[in-house]
């Protein structure tokens, strides 16, 4: 009996819409911010510069730091225009940053069956960033994990995460392939760690996620583009 391949895949917007998600709610935010008449055209970029801040300072994506980048705005905006805050205002932007937890993640069309098809041939793992238990639920709310043998989360993606999952699960670095729609956390960590990359870009992603790639990779923009680099490895030795 032959050992099967691994594949090491990513969560957030190579498999689920994510990026779309937060677009929503920051939409919403902006639309309540103007009804305060606390807005001008430089919202978005101090919202993002904000979380941003946010996340290097947590070390991760943690929960807090998106609800927090928008009272943070809030709060920028009210001293600009030398408003007063209000605790009511306050718990609205509170609540309206943690829908963001409480809607279920949508699969990305064809995430599905794309599984589904490579299930057969390969060990399929998840490897995902964020709070272990938040990520776990969202895991299980997509209903994807069915798919997977196990799934893993961490703070930050390094090549010792990519090894772990490997030496874990009986893998073999020269048999196993990191997906994910990140160069900078799906790329760059599972390079130095030897496996083989496909980038996987079918849905916008954060900005923070970008990176420069430090070794080569394969670029899928669909999931059929990337079924098709699995089966032909063909930018493989
Ligand atoms: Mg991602």
């Amino acid at each position: 009996m032959t050992e099967k391949k691994g594949i090491i895949f990513d969560f957030d917007d190579t498999l689920v819409h994510t990026n779309i998600m937060f677009n929503e709610i920051k939409a919403a935010f902006e639309e309540m911010m103007q009804g305060f008449g606390l807005y001008d055209e430089k919202m978005s970029d101090i919202l993002n510069k904000f979380d941003i801040a946010n996340v290097e300072k947590r070390q991760g994506y943690a929960k807090e730091c998106f609800p927090h980048a928008l009272k943070q705005t809030y709060a920028h905006y009210s001293s600009l225009y030398a408003r007063p805050v209000h605790s009511k205002e306050i718990r609205q932007i509170e609540a309206l940053g943690n829908q963001i937890y409480q809607q279920k993640p949508r699969p990305l069309e064809g995430a599905e069956s794309f599984l589904a098809d490579l299930q057969a041939e390969y060990k399929l793992l998840l490897l995902t960033k964020g709070d272990p238990i938040l990520q776990k639920n969202r895991v299980m709310a997509s209903g994807l994990s069915p798919y997977f043998t196990d799934v893993w989360v961490v703070w930050n993606k390094t090549a010792t995460d990519f090894k772990k999952v490997l030496a874990a699960h009986g893998l073999q670095t020269a048999q196993t392939w990191s997906v994910g729609n990140s160069i900078k956390s799906d790329i760059n960590p599972a390079l130095e760690a030897g496996l083989a990359c496909i980038l996987l870009q079918v849905t916008d992603m954060w900005d923070y996620e970008d990176a420069e790639a430090i070794g080569p990779y394969a670029l899928a923009k669909s999931f059929e583009e990337c079924r098709m680099i699995l089966q032909g490895n063909s930018y493989r030795k």
